[in-house]
Parts: structure tokens; sequence; C-alpha cells
């Protein structure tokens, strides 16, 4: 099954959102196979914000992620990925959906509570870049029959 990169950033942590993220992802049926805190560095934020290297902003992004630590979260589920960036709304929070993550609680473009993986490619190359191996777990859910009918798992 896919399993997609989550960040809480500082301004989640910072206005008190944790568990209310966490809460809809779980809500959605998702399964949380990896979770942990970390202080982020320039040099993971050079990586993995590098397509975003020429831009004006870069440099007040990379600062607003060393604010704080973060909590980085690996979840699986059918089609996690786009699941996850349906249920996170557009980059803009000004903007994005309400009933999305960054819809309800952001009004901003850069202080936008979430970091989620954009692609299957992204996701894979995000999950080896925050989580060691053995870090994220491979259980199952006994619910998982009421989340999925059997010829969609
Ligand atoms: P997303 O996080 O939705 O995948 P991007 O990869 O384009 O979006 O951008 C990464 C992050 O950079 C955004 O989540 C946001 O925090 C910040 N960002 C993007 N565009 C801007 C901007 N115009 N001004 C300030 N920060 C921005």
């Amino acid at each position: 099954m896919e399993k997609t990169l989550v960040i809480l950033k500082p301004s989640a942590i910072q206005r008190g959102l944790i568990s209310e993220i966490i809460q809809r992802f779980e809500r959605k049926g998702l399964q949380l196979v990896g979770i942990k805190m970390m202080q982020l560095s320039d040099e993971i934020l050079n990586i993995h914000y590098g397509h975003l290297i020429n831009k004006p902003f870069f440099k007040q992004t990379k600062d607003s992620m060393k604010r704080c630590p973060v909590i980085i979260q690996c979840w699986t589920g059918i089609d996690v990925i786009s699941v996850v960036r349906s249920l996170t709304g557009s980059t803009d929070g000004k903007y994005a959906s309400i009933g999305t993550i960054r819809g309800d609680f952001s009004i901003s473009i850069q202080e936008n509570i979430v970091h989620a993986s954009d692609s299957p490619e992204a996701a894979e190359i995000e999950i080896k870049r925050f989580f060691d191996r053995n870090e994220i777990f491979n259980y199952s859910l006994n619910i998982s029959s009421y989340l999925y009918a059997d010829n969609e798992k």
C-alpha cells in the first residue's frame, strides 16, 4: 500500500494543532506507521526544498521551518498520497478550500501548517530522507475490513 510523508510545521506546533491534524488523518481511515520529532537543519531543508532554491522566499521559508522542532509522520492507506494532499488543501492557506487543513487553519502561503508529499516519487524519496528503515512499522489494522471492501485492498 502507498505511503506518504507529512510534516507538522512550526506553525502547527506553536498553534497547538498537533492532535487536531493527526485526528483528521486517523478519522479518514489512514494508518500511522512512523512518527518522530526533529529539529530541522539547513542541510536537510536545502535538499527538501531544493526545488525552491531560486525563489525569493527560499531563505524565509527555511527559517520558518527551523523556528522550533517539527513532527514528521509517515501514513499509509489506499491512494494515501493524493488523499492526504486533498485533506491538506492548496498551498496558500488564504485560498485553500474550507474543510481542508490549510483552508481551516491558515491564512498564509508560508505558514501553512503542513507539508505533504505531492507524488509517489516524492513520497518515496522524502520518507527515506526523514526516516531510517527501522522507524517505519509494518502492522495490520484490525478494522481494515471496515475501512475498505475486499476488492479495494
Ligand atoms: P506545497 O507545500 O503545497 O507542496 P511548494 O512545494 O510549492 O508547496 O512550496 C513549499 C513551501 O514553501 C510551501 O508549503 C510554503 O510553506 C512555502 N512557499 C511556497 N510559496 C511561497 C511564497 N510565494 N511565499 C512564501 N512561502 C512560500
